[in-house]
């Protein structure tokens, strides 16, 4: 088995290039090639074709193909369905906003958290995402796009916390100097609540945003929609959030999907409230999506307009997620599954 070149930290890539009796400054212009997209070893053209030949021989470049895009015509929001190299697909989906281009990417392929509104998680877990992979996505549609990403977002398929080790790395390659170096402040990480990661993570001290998809306000209500909360309940969820903010001193924030008839009501705004109240942290309402295997429908706007109100006069933080890419079904999972259904 080759090791993909971009699986490696740079340090990882030094030692290597030291093991084959190379200076030490190739690893910087390897590291650059590779984090702007080469699609192979003979595009770096400043390196001798025998140091590559000798790396060609263990290693590999490897690359994503854009098997779809969807370009929205309403706010430019692009979607891309990527093609990795054994043929699983992933997507990522590139947003332009006033404070720059955001990118949410995926971390599996597919999703072994069931949660019942989502359509990642229909066809299970069928592998995790390298380093690299992960990678990848950014590189790719950067070159895509020819502009500067300056956000990242993981929220697209999959659970980043359930691949915890690959996802730290991603994370670390992408911050590095050397490569893209996207500052941790500018990074998201969105889990369904994987408690024992999310107290791993904050031992590492990196100040990147968490963000926890909370979408119900008691434990009755997540069990229903949400599998993992038998594994880890809000009480154990929300005091890891708190040791989270008093260790990180940052934010979290929360996602809820409201959902007509399962957690949009008043009364369901008032416990959310004294769930999160005193907290440092900003609740974002995202009006379900449809997908055409859950039946789950989003309220009426003076629903969740309702919603909004009871959290604000809670004086708890919260706003309503604005929907980009209307046009092109922009949420994660949807086209992946469209695609497997044969539309
Ligand atoms: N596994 C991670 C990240 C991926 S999902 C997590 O659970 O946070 C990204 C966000 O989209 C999560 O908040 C998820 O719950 C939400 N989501 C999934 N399906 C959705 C749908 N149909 N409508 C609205 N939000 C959805």
């Amino acid at each position: 088995m080759k090791t993909n070149l971009k699986d490696l930290t740079y340090d990882e890539l030094a030692s290597l290039i030291e093991s084959l009796g190379e200076k030490k400054f190739r690893t910087k212009q390897i590291f650059s090639w590779l984090h702007k997209g080469v699609t192979s070893f003979d595009e770096m053209t400043d390196i001798s074709k025998d140091l590559k030949q000798r790396l060609s021989e263990k290693s590999f470049v490897s690359t994503l193909k854009i098997e779809r895009k969807l370009v929205s015509k309403i706010d430019k929001t692009t979607k891309y369905l990527f093609k990795l190299e054994d043929g699983n697909m992933v997507e990522s989906v590139v947003m332009y906003y006033k404070h720059g281009i955001s990118i949410c990417i995926s971390s599996q392929v597919g999703c072994r958290m069931g949660c019942k509104f989502c359509a990642s998680t229909i066809g299970g877990l069928v592998r995790n995402l390298t380093p690299g992979e992960i990678l990848d996505q950014v590189i790719f549609a950067q070159k895509d796009i020819g502009e500067r990403i300056s956000n990242i977002v993981m929220m697209g398929i999959g659970e980043p916390l359930d691949n915890y080790d690959n996802v730290i790395k991603f994370l670390k390659n992408v911050n590095d100097e050397n490569g893209i170096n996207i500052g941790y402040r500018h990074i998201s990480l969105s889990t369904c609540g994987v408690v024992k990661n999310i107290y791993k993570l904050m031992e590492l001290d990196i100040p990147i945003t968490l963000s926890i998809s909370l979408h119900a306000p008691s434990n009755e209500i997540r069990d229903k929609i949400m599998p993992v909360n038998k594994a880890y309940d809000i009480n154990e969820l929300l005091s890891a959030c708190k040791k989270y903010i008093e260790k990180t001193n940052r934010r979290i924030s929360f996602e809820y999907s409201i959902i007509m008839g399962v957690n949009d009501s008043e009364n369901h705004a008032k416990m959310l409230s004294t769930l999160l109240k005193g907290m440092l942290c900003h609740v974002n309402i995202i009006p379900v999506n449809k997908v055409t295997e859950t039946g789950f429908e989003k309220p009426d706007r003076k629903k969740i307009e309702k919603f909004v109100n009871v959290l604000l006069n809670n004086r708890i933080n919260a706003t309503v997620r604005r929907e980009l890419g209307s046009d092109i079904n922009a949420s994660c999972g949807q086209l992946r599954r469209s695609v497997k259904r044969g539309e």
